[in-house]
């Protein structure tokens, strides 16, 4: 079925999300003051699986090998912008600010970043005019629409696998080694932008090496979790919802 949008300019998508940042973004994002935190996951290894499934090649390509305890791991390491309230690029006419500048991820709203995932306007904080069946069409079955759009939302997902090495390296110099069970949240890190910016900077510049990489501990907010992980080997917490765990279940500690 074909589903029609067009912006209403409410300035919705503007307020409280995160915006996932390439590696270059968030330089520029960090650069300018603003917030840019790293959220984590844990995603299970499993040294047999040459990603005969689409979605496991998926989460080979954006993460990285790591270990935790006896356990190896892919940690998948997500740049993000994050303001409570506005954003500070939102002018009071709910135009951006930082129009020509501003992130993919703002250009692809409401379409999804993540492949597999079909854009579901219940999901959207987009007003019900936004998807008017007079608007013009944004997918066409399961195909964005617009030749041009597609080709931002293919390079915003091949520039974040891209980053990948990047990013590994900035989380070993940062210190940054916690992350959330795959499918139960995220962990957030919110480290100085200053040095966030500069690890990215190097890293980027960097032909090999870079910091060693430190062994991960996995958190849950649910014990059940944490005790499957520590029998299997790996090096596991327990934490509560907060700054920094956005979990997708209640606090079980
Ligand atoms: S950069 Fe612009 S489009 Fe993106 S969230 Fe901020 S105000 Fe909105
Ligand atoms: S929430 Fe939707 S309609 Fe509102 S500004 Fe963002 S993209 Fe446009």
């Amino acid at each position: 079925m074909d589903l029609h949008f067009e912006c209403t300019q409410c300035g919705q998508c503007c307020h409280g999300l995160r915006l996932t940042l390439s590696v270059d973004e968030a330089i520029a994002w960090a650069d300018n003051g603003h917030c840019v935190e790293v959220l984590t996951e844990a995603l299970p290894y499993h040294p047999d699986d040459h990603g005969e499934t689409a979605q496991a090649g998926y989460d080979r390509s954006r993460s990285f090998p790591a270990v935790s305890g006896e356990m190896p791991l892919r940690i998948a390491a997500v740049l993000v912008a994050f303001h409570e309230g506005a954003c500070p690029h939102l002018r009071p006419d709910m135009r951006c600010g930082n129009y020509a500048a501003r992130p993919r991820i703002c250009r692809i709203y409401p379409l999804e970043s993540r492949p597999f995932m079909n854009v579901s306007p219940e999901r959207r904080l987009c007003p019900p005019e936004a998807w008017a069946p007079s608007n013009p069409c944004l997918m066409r079955g399961d195909h964005i629409a617009d030749p041009a759009l597609a080709e931002i939302v293919a390079d915003h997902r091949r520039t974040l696998m891209d980053d990948v090495p990047v990013v590994a390296s900035a989380c070993a110099a940062l210190n940054i080694s916690t992350a959330a069970f795959a499918n139960e949240g995220f962990a957030v890190h919110q480290p100085d932008g200053r040095y966030l910016s500069a690890e990215l900077k190097r890293a980027k510049s960097a032909q090999s090496g870079g910091p060693t990489p430190q062994p991960w501990t996995v958190v849950t907010n649910r014990e059940s979790t944490r005790s499957l992980l520590v029998e299997a080997g790996c090096i596991a917490s327990t934490t509560r919802r907060g700054p920094s765990y956005l979990g997708s279940f209640a606090d079980d500690v």
